[in-house]
């Protein structure tokens, strides 16, 4: 008799986001002549940059030819993507990486849920309170989250409130915990930390003997000079985190996936005699065992991002996101709604009228608005009475669902 794994029935029956396009569905079913707009949805809308699909092409091209033909490439990725990711992403920001602390993946999901397997199920964790929900659920999947309280929290997680009350910058806890996540610019809200907001978080990891493991999924979104695009640029950091980059919020590869994880080789873990462990040969060994790496076709349009084409298009196509954004921002503060975000992110995070539950507003905007927003509570119990607009959709459907926003209020 085959047993199963019991944490996974701890989980709730269903990811946060099939639940949503469950409702959407049903609505669909009933009011089939409607068009809804979607405006709050963690996907991009615009095609893939050029410089990314010629690339592609070529890889493609070099496949089916014998000469040029490649079958299994090096499972930490490729070195001439690795060496380009060095040579753009953080040696202009003065941060000096080594090829074999990068490791390219096929995402930025995957990365943040496999990289607690090399990490004890008993550790203490924590969360800023509201996030992507992914690292939660997967530390539910080993175990290390504890049971489901009442509340909707788990008992083995630490909850740190990102509130209107701290401004959104979750405060240090007052007592050790093993791993937290950090996700900035953040997801769902759109905030920041500062460079110096994020250095209190480096400075209690390397006190309290901390692993970060921070999401930057987000980073190409920065512009404001006062934001830190890498932990790394903040002192110490390589002792302590794990950085997670993806290519999907960047340069529209949700479709493709392709993304990649720092380990630098001074980050270490404790064994239970308390040595000190490198992290990267544990990360190393991992995905050579369980995965054959990214598709060298893949890898190559990732490559081509970095292209000055490629960084070009990309810089256009997030400041069309970024436009929206500011038309999304704009039309809240003339309807009298308060919002967060949507400087440095593609998320605007806003209140609800009435002080309706993120789920009543959520279904009151489907059905009467006939416009998507994602539930605040779904990013955690601190979500509740918020929701989530994004800057993917298109111009005119960004600028259509304002007004029917405005005369849905
Ligand atoms: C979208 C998103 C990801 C997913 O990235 P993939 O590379 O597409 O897996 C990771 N982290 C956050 C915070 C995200 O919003």
């Amino acid at each position: 008799m085959a047993l199963i794994n019991e944490h996974f029935l701890k989980l709730q029956e269903n990811y946060f986001f099939s639940d949503i396009e469950k409702k959407i569905n049903a609505f669909r079913v009933t009011h089939p002549e409607k068009k809804l707009l979607r405006i709050g949805r963690g996907d991009v809308s615009s095609p893939l940059p050029p410089a990314c699909v010629e690339a592609m092409h070529r890889a493609l091209d070099e496949m089916s030819r014998e000469e040029t033909f490649r079958g299994y490439g090096p499972e930490q990725g490729y070195s001439f993507l690795i060496n380009t990711i060095l040579k753009h992403d953080f040696a202009p920001l003065g941060i000096e990486l080594t090829p074999s602390e990068i490791f390219v993946s096929d995402g930025a999901k995957s990365d943040t849920c496999n990289i607690g397997e090399i990490l004890r199920w008993d550790n203490s964790m924590g969360i800023t309170d509201p996030v992507y929900p992914v690292y939660a659920e997967s530390n539910i999947m080993c175990g290390r989250s504890g049971t489901r309280g009442e509340d909707g929290k788990w008992s083995n997680v630490m909850y740190l409130p990102c509130t209107e009350a701290n401004g959104f910058v979750p405060e240090t806890p007052d007592h050790r915990l093993d791993i937290i996540y950090l996700c900035y610019p953040n997801n769902p809200t759109g905030t920041t930390l500062t460079h110096r907001q994020l250095k209190k978080w480096v400075d209690y990891a390397l006190k309290n003997d901390t692993l970060i493991i921070y999401d930057a999924a987000y980073e190409a979104y920065i512009h404001e000079k006062s934001i830190p695009h890498s932990i790394y640029e903040i002192r110490g950091a390589k002792k302590v985190a794990i950085e997670i980059r993806s290519f999907s919020k960047t340069a529209g590869f949700t479709g493709v996936r392709c993304g990649y994880t720092v380990v630098p080789k001074e980050v270490t873990a404790a064994n239970i005699n308390g040595e000190r462990i490198p992290l990267n040969p544990l990360w190393y060994r991992r995905q050579c065992t369980k995965s054959n790496g990214t598709s060298y076709i893949t890898q190559r349009g990732a490559e081509a991002a970095y292209s000055p084409e490629g960084q070009q298009q990309i810089k256009e196509k997030i400041a069309y996101y970024m436009e929206n954004a500011r038309i999304i921002r704009e039309s809240l503060a003339r309807m009298g709604l308060t919002y967060y975000g949507g400087i440095n992110a593609p998320y605007i995070w806003v209140k609800t009228p009435d002080g309706l539950s993120s789920w009543k507003c959520f279904e009151k905007m489907l059905y009467e608005a006939n416009v998507v927003v994602t539930p605040g509570i779904g990013f955690g119990p601190s979500g509740e009475g918020f929701i989530r607009l994004a800057a993917f959709a298109k111009r005119d459907e960004c600028e259509e669902a304002m007004e029917r926003i405005r005369r849905w209020l």
